[in-house]
């Protein structure tokens, strides 16, 4: 209880919510040791950090710059390479903007790969539109793995900003940037890694310190909503195409200290958990298939995610799939931002998904949280869901 009379166990537990949460690619629950330290700033340790005449500001200024190393230890980088954001959307808006530049003579060459996020593809689709950039697209295979021969052409042929992203948001895939960031390199141009899905679930420390532009995102690794960062070495807040940005504004430092717990947890645990994850997704993955014999496991099953399992029931629309499990099992159709939208993905239609096994497409993501009695529960209500909408759809008890 503080001063206010504000109690931290009147907050929900993860526990609470009697819904299987399966989505942890869409937002990860606040760990409750992030959750106790964000409350602590925001009643206790409240100061502004950029207020250093007295020791609150002190106090904030010192538990920013240790939420800095914090996140630099995770992915190998320096403390001062780290720029806090809104989130990875706003980290990767500034990372285009500062690779454009205040003034520019000519576009800026910037080669993605289909499957990015939407927000580094609207960005860069934004610049094309504004005259700031030229677009080139970087091929991928049917597992959504990179297309070697379309990231050489398009480094050939003259590229300045590469953006592959660490591991794909929809199914999982993890890019190989140990080789490619080298690879970006030789050709003289500046790479940018999304990180968001990978943060701690991939080891950073070959690659991070060289990367020009990493992303991250706090709600992706049990940290609050509304903070995230932008790790550069070359990132300067005045040579950024526009206005102008200023890092000067009231640091939000619950949400800043909050990404740092986060970062020192997925560091400490992250390897476990990561292991402890990828059983419980394969017995996940094993059980659903043995009791839905046309099921199709998307992805590259021999380099994923591991909290990441991409399926296809063919011919089955996920819609119906994911409305039936609606209060039981939360499970997705696709990324967070295409849910309800109808279209179809355009990471599965980058792999060249038939039309049958995108129809019936389902991202599941396990997180810290999930049990095992979580996995059988969801298994059963996954299968009937399944069953039922197959049913519905041979004209039987369809309601
Ligand atoms: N990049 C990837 C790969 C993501 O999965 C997401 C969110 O789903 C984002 C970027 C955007 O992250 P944020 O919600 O922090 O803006």
């Amino acid at each position: 209880m503080t001063k206010s009379g504000f109690s931290l166990a009147t907050l929900p537990s993860p526990a609470a919510n009697e819904a299987i949460y399966l989505d942890h690619h869409a937002t990860t629950p606040v760990d409750t040791r992030v959750a106790k330290i964000v409350f602590d700033m925001m009643v206790s340790s409240f100061g502004n950090a950029n207020s250093v005449d007295h020791v609150f500001g002190e106090t904030a200024t010192a538990i920013v710059a240790d939420a800095k190393r914090r996140v630099a230890e995770l992915v190998g980088s320096d403390p001062d390479s780290v720029f806090f954001t809104s989130g990875s959307t706003e980290a990767i808006r500034l990372a285009i903007s500062h690779a454009i530049g205040p003034t520019r003579a000519s576009p800026l060459r910037i080669a993605l790969t289909r499957v990015e996020h939407q927000a580094v593809i609207d960005t860069a689709n934004l610049a094309e539109q504004l005259g700031l950039a030229v677009v080139t697209w970087i091929d991928v295979d049917h597992r959504a793995r990179l297309v070697s021969e379309s990231l050489h052409d398009a480094l050939e042929r003259g590229t300045d900003l590469v953006c592959v992203m660490a591991a794909n948001n929809e199914v999982g895939t993890i890019y190989p940037l140990g080789e490619i960031v080298p690879l970006v390199h030789r050709h003289d141009a500046a790479i940018l890694v999304d990180a968001t899905q990978a943060a701690g679930r991939i080891a950073f420390d070959a690659f991070g310190a060289d990367v020009d532009y990493l992303i991250l995102s706090g709600h992706k690794i049990y940290a609050p909503k509304g903070i995230g960062a932008l790790v550069s070495g070359i990132y300067d807040a005045s040579r950024v195409y526009g206005l102008g940005v200023t890092h000067d504004a009231t640091p939000n430092v619950p949400g800043i200290a909050g990404m740092g717990e986060a970062c020192r947890i997925m560091l400490s645990e992250g390897r476990d958990e990561t292991r402890r994850i990828a059983d419980m997704r394969d017995r996940l993955q094993t059980n659903l298939a043995r009791q839905l014999q046309d099921l199709v496991v998307n992805g590259d099953q021999e380099n994923r995610l591991a909290h990441n399992l991409h399926i296809s029931v063919p011919d089955t629309p996920n819609d119906l799939i994911v409305n039936r499990l609606r209060k039981k099992v939360a499970i997705s159709t696709g990324a967070a931002c295409m849910s309800g939208a109808q279209s179809s993905s355009h990471v599965l239609r980058a792999m060249g998904m038939e039309d049958c096994l995108q129809e019936g497409a389902l991202r599941i993501g396990l997180g810290r949280f999930t049990s095992e009695s979580d996995i059988e529960n969801a298994v059963a209500e996954i299968i009937a869901a399944v069953r039922d909408v197959k049913n519905a759809m041979v004209g039987k008890d369809y309601d």
